[in-house]
């Protein structure tokens, strides 16, 4: 009958000790939870600095796919926050590592709908592509009996969240998930808005994926939040069970249901797009084990003390 029950509500956290010595990792979304667009949230340096004093695992995962971990981890550079490229998630990442994960043929190519971070993965972890950034001018001359050639090596087409997204690039990604035997669909994720400006909300890679989807008549391979490829991939990795993992975020539908859907603690932070009356809301179903304000609360966090 545990599927009947319904889960308890958010609690607000008041004994950040207690949650911290409960796990020994933590996995932090980036956005709204580390940084605002291009600035620091406020005692992130520090909260992580303590947290890696007690000896926590910390691992960064994001949804957006237009960077690689390298390009991550030039970004946490900037910042001031020192983190090692081998614990940065990005679903960039996730979509080679799941290539690699299926052993993807050698002689077969990934045609890429989005951006530079894609290219950069799928280069380092050796898989031929072809599209990206470069397709993002091509135009469509629709001559009479115009017939658009494409590649029948493409084994898998790749879509992410894509600012130069055309109509060339979904006819030739059609092309290769409809006429290509076997060829896969990976989405990086289907997040329905992003934050480009911090003066209203985007439309996200769920956009360049619903495309694709509406016409090919296929649902995607998700890797990015919150299906649980990544978080399934990070406990193989470094051995870490589940439980024993919290994942934090300012997300209820990719976050929050990321670490549910894996089996993990979970934080929602308001420091984000989740407001304290989103997480309320009759409307919401997905209550993490706890919330708060930002991370930083770890640090002034304590059980009342006699
Ligand atoms: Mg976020």
């Amino acid at each position: 009958m545990e599927t009947l029950k319904a889960r308890a509500s958010a609690q607000p956290l008041q004994d950040a000790d207690d949650l911290i010595n409960s796990v020994e990792t933590f996995i932090f979304d980036c956005d709204g939870v580390i940084w605002k667009g291009d600035s620091l949230i406020d005692g992130v340096p520090e909260t992580l600095d303590m947290l890696r004093s007690k000896g926590k695992r910390l691992v960064f995962v994001t949804n957006n796919s237009t960077k690689s971990r390298k390009q991550y981890g030039k970004k946490f550079e900037t910042l001031g926050l020192n983190v090692n490229e081998e614990e940065i998630f990005a679903s960039s990442f996730a979509a080679a590592a799941y290539l690699k994960s299926i052993d993807f043929p050698k002689d077969k190519k990934v045609y890429v709908i989005g951006e530079d971070g894609i290219l950069k993965e799928l280069e380092l972890a050796g898989i031929q592509y072809l599209g990206g950034p470069e397709d993002g001018g091509k135009k469509i001359e629709l001559k009479p009996g115009f017939y658009m050639e494409h590649d029948e090596d493409v084994g898998a087409v790749v879509v992410g969240f894509d600012r130069y997204f055309n109509y060339y690039k979904v006819q030739y990604g059609t092309l290769c998930i409809r006429e290509n035997p076997g060829c896969l669909f990976i989405a990086t994720n289907r997040d329905a808005v992003t934050h480009l400006t911090d003066a209203q909300e985007w439309a996200g890679g769920g956009s360049m994926v619903g495309a694709i989807s509406g016409s090919t008549q296929r649902e995607p391979v998700v890797v990015g939040k919150p299906s649980t490829f990544m978080m399934d991939y990070l406990s193989n990795k470094f051995g870490i069970q589940k439980s024993q993992i919290c994942m934090v975020g300012d997300r209820l539908d990719t976050d929050i249901l990321f670490g549910q859907n894996g089996g993990c603690k979970t934080l929602l932070v308001l420091s984000g797009v989740t407001s304290l009356s989103m997480l309320q809301g009759p409307d919401n179903k997905i209550q993490p084990d706890f919330y708060t304000n930002k991370i930083s609360d770890f640090l002034s966090l304590k059980a009342a003390t006699v």
